[in-house]
């Protein structure tokens, strides 16, 4: 076996200290199979499954080249949605952190262009951001990308779903002939070919397909009537009572009929769909992450690039027809070092698509029967968190440890039961456990967060207003 050690790839020795510090002792099989490429300059096609750590991959490669005292923009990464364009400036910022000063800019659409103008003429290094938006820049002057040396298409088949094809290729003819373009997808459809004939030149092709770690999913398949179906998934969640579950569904139709069916139950459910504003966007997932949604019902393309760790569940409400849909979905559970479970739920005209499954799995499916679902004595299916929203974020330079501080100094509330807190630019978001919620929720509205009163709320647990 071939070491995964990131020693062996040429990077500075300050890089090799920060991914030490971020606890990157290991590449991940894609890291590994696309970096020595990519670092020696080639163009390059990769696909592996979300969470694979994609982003590392091509960050270190555009890092690596990047001439710090030359205040240009080197490298441009496309995203296809604001949220994941965040993500990745966020790992890019962490593995920059080894050299001093290197600038990183998110240029996305939906936020006002002012202060991306003022940033743009402050000069970046690295530019992150959606194709409209990049494009805008670009038609105005205020983005120039005549110093670029490595171009990134991230979650391309995302984008060529969004219809970013011709926005993508119209950024990529002002970019320099003589440069290095990476192409990252989770999945291999026909259009991705096509772009990449066009932008890329000879790339090597890197795909890992997906070999799951069969023994840490354990797939269950339950035979459903169309009139069972939606029911049967609070029976499957009351059962095995995953505290964190990913439902997929083919229509968002089903999604919506989902959710009404889990919520009736008192399941905290919450969909994600396209047609959702960002800002409920970024609540509905902040809500999952922290634990305080138990389900989140999604379209295979609203989850699509989701970056979501410790997924108890996957349920596949719905069967897709296609197989390697199939496969994705299921390896959003057992990941790392955690087992997980991936349920199906099938009716008589999803058989068919069952046994493709099987022959592409090469095992047959392991069917139980819904009736040995029966819900345990403690009752329905709780978050063991709760979200609290404090209106106030970043525009009010709060800060994680402010929060953290008005509850457990202030207020004196242990601090193993605060969880996740997550301020955005208008505002903080704190998971807290089920049972100090109310103690908590009066402890901010009563007390002072950066030595100001701020209003609190709990967040909605049954359907939006
Ligand atoms: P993808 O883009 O393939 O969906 P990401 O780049 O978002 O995956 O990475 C998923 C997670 O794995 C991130 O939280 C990232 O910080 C982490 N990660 C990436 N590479 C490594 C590594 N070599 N060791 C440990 N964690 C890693
Ligand atoms: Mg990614």
């Amino acid at each position: 076996m071939t070491s995964l050690s990131f020693d062996q790839l040429p990077l500075a020795p300050a890089m090799q200290a920060n991914l030490q510090q971020l606890g990157y002792t290991t590449m991940t099989p894609i890291q590994a199979a696309s970096l020595p490429l990519a670092l020696a300059g080639r163009d390059l096609i990769a696909q592996a499954k979300t969470g694979s750590g994609k982003t590392a991959a091509f960050a270190l490669a555009l890092l690596a080249k990047l001439d710090v005292r030359q205040y240009a923009v080197q490298a441009l990464v496309l995203c296809p949605t604001r949220e994941l364009a965040d993500q990745v400036t966020q790992e890019i910022r962490r593995l920059a952190r080894a050299e001093d000063n290197i600038k990183t800019l998110t240029l996305c659409g939906g936020a006002t262009m002012r202060p991306q103008l003022a940033s743009l003429a402050h000069g970046a290094h690295v530019v992150v951001g959606t194709p409209g938006r990049i494009l805008d820049h670009l038609e105005r002057q205020s983005l120039d990308l005549s110093t670029l040396q490595t171009l990134v298409l991230d979650e391309a088949d995302r984008m060529l779903d969004m219809g970013f094809a011709e926005d993508i290729a119209q950024v990529a003819r002002q970019c320099p002939a003589q440069r290095q373009t990476l192409l990252f997808s989770a999945t291999y459809p026909e259009g991705i070919a096509q772009l990449a004939k066009k932008l890329l030149r000879d790339p090597a092709e890197v795909k890992l397909t997906e070999q799951h770690a069969a023994h840490k999913i354990r797939q269950r398949f339950y035979e459903v009537t169309e009139a069972q179906r939606l029911h049967a998934v609070g029976l499957l969640l009351n059962h095995y009572r995953p505290v964190s579950t990913l439902a997929f569904c083919n229509t968002k139709q089903q999604c919506r009929d989902l959710v009404a069916v889990l919520r009736a139950q008192g399941i905290v459910a919450q969909e994600l769909h396209g047609d959702l504003e960002q800002r409920e966007r970024d609540q509905v997932l902040i809500q999952f992450a922290n634990r305080s949604c138990s389900v989140l019902v999604a379209t295979d393309v609203a989850a699509r690039g989701l970056d979501i760790e410790g997924l108890e569940a996957v349920i596949n409400v719905d069967i897709t027809p296609d197989i390697e849909i199939h496969t994705h979905r299921i390896g959003r559970t057992g990941r790392a070092d955690d087992d997980g479970w991936a349920f199906s739920l099938a009716s008589m005209d999803e058989m068919g698509r069952v046994g493709r499954i099987e022959e592409m799995q090469g095992q047959e499916s392991v069917w139980h029967p819904l009736d040995e679902l029966t819900p345990k004595d403690s009752g329905r299916l709780q978050p063991p968190m709760v979200s609290l929203q404090i209106l106030g974020g970043r525009k009010e330079k709060i800060r994680p440890g402010d929060v953290l501080g008005a509850l457990t100094k202030d207020a004196g509330l242990p601090g193993a039961q605060i969880g996740k807190i997550n301020v955005n630019d208008f505002s903080t978001y704190v998971a807290v456990a089920r049972g100090i919620a109310d103690q908590a929720l009066a402890a901010l509205n009563n007390g002072k967060v950066k030595g100001k009163r701020i209003k609190a709320r709990r967040m909605l647990e049954g359907p939006s207003p």
